[in-house]
């Protein structure tokens, strides 16, 4: 076969496997749905849509809500469905991508699907931003770096000074730094001041995790106009649905469940942490996302034990600097306690 460009010659599925449990807790998803009037809100509003058409090209009535909501200009927001997409938008147009090891394994991905040179730069000791290399990848001919923060998959969050001074250097040599803002509603941060200052700084952003949307498929770029006019153009036509969209304009119009969704999740957060410090042999560590890593004895016999008490969550032990890891997504309360009790008796 001849038809495909080389680099694609062994390219591997994305690193994610089914598994069917009483307790969902391996994507880091809300584990409540939206509230239900805003889904009843929405389906009539979709029964008034015309389904014959096609909706706008580039989500133009959406863009307008999260530019309300957001406080930025309209021409700065890309919509994708999911920023998955955005990731592979912005891995196609970059020269390079460079990126934190382990991080979000997409960055990589993307890069790899496009045929993007890619370098992974390893975390420091506690997973700490590995600031000088990153700072002297930039000295390289150009291209974008990833910067998930909070970070997936540890939870850490990076000081704003020190993003900041990835941003001045992105800056000073032509990098575009990607600020991956999936988390930021948990961690209670927010790096559009950065990005408002420097056109070299954009924030991704999705409405999978604090918005309770992950099957809905939606994320956005905050960007320059001008950075943001390459990804568009790297984003087919038409690509957001027009049911997407009713949903969206929905919850956009009324954002006001997700921050009360935010703080029961951190309380949870607190109260799994504080649970799982106690198992004599797991090290849970500390996360400003809406997930732990938890390091174990042994990732596979903890993934295990879990699941034969219904609760799934995500091994984690693949990644060089992880080993034993799991991470588990916070739940509802109710969830979280069946997570300790089984916790409680795991190797
Ligand atoms: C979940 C997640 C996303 C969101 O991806 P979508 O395609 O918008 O669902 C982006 N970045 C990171 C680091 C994530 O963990």
């Amino acid at each position: 076969m001849n038809a495909f460009k080389p680099h694609l010659a062994n390219v591997a599925d994305y690193p994610y496997a089914k598994v069917d449990a009483r307790v969902k807790l391996d994507q880091n998803e809300s584990p409540e749905d939206l509230p239900a009037d805003l889904k009843a809100r929405a389906l009539e509003r979709l029964a008034k849509v015309s389904w014959n058409r096609y909706p706008e090209l580039h989500a133009e009535d959406v863009r307008a809500a999260v530019a309300r909501h957001e406080e930025w200009p309209e021409a700065g927001i890309v919509l994708a469905p999911g920023s998955n997409l955005l990731v592979l938008a912005l891995a196609s147009a970059a020269r390079t991508v460079v990126d934190t090891v382990p991080a979000f394994p997409y960055y990589k991905g993307g890069a790899q699907a496009a045929g993007t040179p890619w370098r992974g730069i390893p975390l420091g000791a506690g997973f700490a931003l590995p600031k000088a290399e990153l700072l002297a990848a930039m000295d390289g001919e150009g291209g974008v770096l990833f910067l998930p923060n909070p970070h997936a998959p540890t939870g850490k969050l990076f000081e704003q000074g020190d993003v900041a001074e990835l941003a001045e250097k992105a800056r000073a040599r032509g990098w575009l730094l990607v600020v991956d803002e999936a988390y930021h509603a948990f961690a209670g941060t927010d790096a559009r001041p950065l990005a408002r200052a420097n056109e070299n700084v954009a924030v991704l952003r999705t409405f999978s995790k604090s918005w309770a949307l992950g099957g809905i498929r939606a994320g956005y770029l905050l960007a320059s106009p001008k950075v943001a006019a390459v990804v568009r153009a790297c984003v087919p036509p038409f690509c957001i649905p027009a049911h997407t969209s009713t949903i969206l304009l929905t919850v956009l119009e009324s954002p006001g469940y997700v921050k009360p969704l935010v703080e029961r999740i951190r309380a949870e957060r607190a109260r799994l942490l504080e649970g799982l410090s106690r198992h004599p042999r797991w090290k849970p560590y500390p996360s400003a996302a809406n997930y732990l890593l938890v390091r174990t004895p042994d990732a596979k016999a903890a993934f295990d034990h879990l699941l034969s008490h219904g609760l799934l969550v995500r091994r984690q032990d693949h990644y060089a600097g992880l080993e034993g890891c799991i991470r588990i997504s916070v739940g509802t309360r109710e969830e979280n306690d069946l997570l300790l009790a089984a916790a409680a008796s795991a190797p």
